[in-house]
């Protein structure tokens, strides 16, 4: 049988790696490998040439005002080619200072900047940071379940008629008023969570895996279980010390 191999973009995680972003990588890496799936992940600098039509994910991190400034521009002369890879269905995960520049405007300081335009989400600065553990409901799986992350950022996000990742239980999302979180948009996921995500809510994790492997396979490939006594040890963890039920 012929190995199947998903190539997973790092980009510019010099720039942006918050909150242990670098563990997305590898928990999506790891979850391949361990399932007998080749995994290769091809880190990108600042001032790289990207090729989005090689890449099965793509994965940009949380980030400083400063560094999502200089992100910011940078993706602005690859604006087409992104568009063109999400819109194609590539799987991408952006991460709390990478989310609003996806949208309309977004900002910096006191400073309203124009973002990559790709999605109709605008955000506006809070009045106090929202930080603190989220917990967010979601059914984007095919059944319910909670994703547990962290966030801590300065900007309240409105998605209007796009979908949200999930409803927040316990903390802030999007913008702390309408209960949503993230946004989802083809294979595209917005959100403020991190903490790093991906590694605590391995549900999440094997859904993006699908989803990249059904793009470049052209069929569901069925990911075997694994033992994630470990990860579950840690989502359970704050579920239960947020959510009494
Ligand atoms: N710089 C952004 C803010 O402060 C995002 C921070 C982050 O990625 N956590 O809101």
């Amino acid at each position: 049988m012929e190995r199947k191999t998903i190539r997973i973009g790092h980009l510019f995680p010099e720039l942006l790696n918050m909150y242990g972003d670098k563990g997305n990588i590898l928990a999506l890496k790891n979850r391949l490998v361990w399932r007998g799936i080749d995994a290769e992940v091809v880190t990108f600098g600042i001032e790289d040439e990207i090729d989005f039509s090689t890449l099965d994910i793509v994965l940009l991190g949380g980030g400083a005002d400063r560094e999502q400034e200089m992100v910011c521009k940078q993706l602005m002369s690859m604006k087409q080619a992104l568009s063109n890879y999400i819109e194609d269905g590539g799987v991408m995960l952006a991460l709390c200072g990478s989310y609003p520049m996806l949208g309309k405007t977004f900002q910096l300081q006191n400073e309203t900047v124009s973002g990559l335009g790709i999605l109709e989400i605008e955000t506006e600065k809070t009045e106090k940071r929202h930080i603190g553990d989220c917990i967010v409901q979601t059914d984007i799986t095919g059944s319910e379940l909670l994703l547990v992350g962290f966030e801590n950022h300065g900007g309240k996000t409105r998605i209007g008629e796009l979908k949200p990742l999930g409803t927040v239980r316990h903390g802030f999302g999007n913008n702390g008023e309408d209960g949503s979180c993230g946004v989802i948009y083809k294979n595209l996921i917005g959100t403020y969570l991190h903490g790093p995500l991906l590694p605590k809510n391995p549900a999440l994790t094997d859904y993006l895996l699908s989803c990249a492997l059904k793009r470049k396979y052209g069929e569901d490939i069925a990911l075997m279980p694994l033992a994630d006594r470990a990860e579950e040890e840690a989502h359970d963890y704050i579920v239960k010390r947020f959510i009494k039920e």
